[in-house]
């Protein structure tokens, strides 16, 4: 087949817009069909908040006014609502993620340096904090630890807020943004000396992780350091769970 090259970028703009255009009538059936409240509680509430603002800025009150990146948002966030319901698959679910990484790249494996002694040398091609920051950033624009629940506790020069973003677990292969959690500094310190350098307080958390089913506050017991809970948003834990589980 001859394609003329200088007809692709055009044609490639075209495709992008007949695919936002299907997906925001098949998104606007599907959601307006599970709750009356919709537009507030399956589109706006799960945007991150550039795509909130933006939505703002613009006066946007319908899904049609929405962009391909929020769009394909709008359809992860609510992928445990359709996955029974159209039987979709994994598979399905790691393509749209995929094409949600327009600024991210696949996780690498980690690769090993053989130096004096091993060193981790590859980090995920992006940075999960970016992710957590979307994730974890509530309705009043503050920045929430997952442990203490509590706003960061201060502000970078730049106005952002100062976290920590600390793997669940050293164990993993992967480094995938959902294998991260965002902690201030106190929270960050006990994960990673209370938890990490446990056994016992690990293996727990994780089998309640994957044990979970309706609640996204899992229990976490350190000791002598008491009875803590590390809280999620929908999508970090089943995604989470999906990755443990495999
Ligand atoms: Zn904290």
């Amino acid at each position: 087949m001859n394609i003329d090259s200088r007809l692709i970028p055009g044609k490639f703009v075209e495709l992008l817009l007949i695919t936002a255009k299907q997906l925001s009538t098949w998104l606007k059936k599907q959601l307006s069909s599970l709750d009356k409240g919709w537009w507030n509680s399956l589109v706006l509430s799960t945007l991150s908040y550039q795509q909130k603002q933006w939505v703002d800025r613009k006066n946007i009150s319908d899904i049609e006014g929405l962009d391909l990146a929020a769009l394909l948002r709008i359809l992860d966030q609510n992928w445990y609502r359709f996955a029974q319901q159209f039987n979709f698959s994994t598979q399905d679910r790691h393509y749209v993620k995929e094409k949600i990484r327009t600024r991210h790249d696949e996780a690498d494996s980690r690769t090993y340096e053989k130096k004096e002694r091993s060193v981790k040398t590859s980090r995920p091609n992006h940075d999960p904090k970016i992710w957590l920051k979307d994730q974890y950033t509530n309705d009043d624009q503050k920045l929430v630890c997952q442990m203490c629940a509590n706003e960061m506790p201060f502000k970078l020069k730049d106005g952002s807020y100062y976290f920590e973003a600390v793997q669940v677990s050293d164990d993993f292969t992967k480094e995938n943004h959902e294998l991260y959690l965002a902690f201030c500094p106190l929270c960050a310190a006990k994960y990673r000396y209370l938890v990490k350098k446990d056994h016992t307080i690990m293996d727990n958390f994780l089998g309640n992780v994957k044990e979970t089913k309706e609640n996204f506050e899992i229990p976490i017991e350190l000791g002598v350091n008491g009875s803590h809970s590390i809280r999620f948003v929908e999508t970090h834990l089943l995604d989470l769970k999906t990755i443990l589980e495999n």
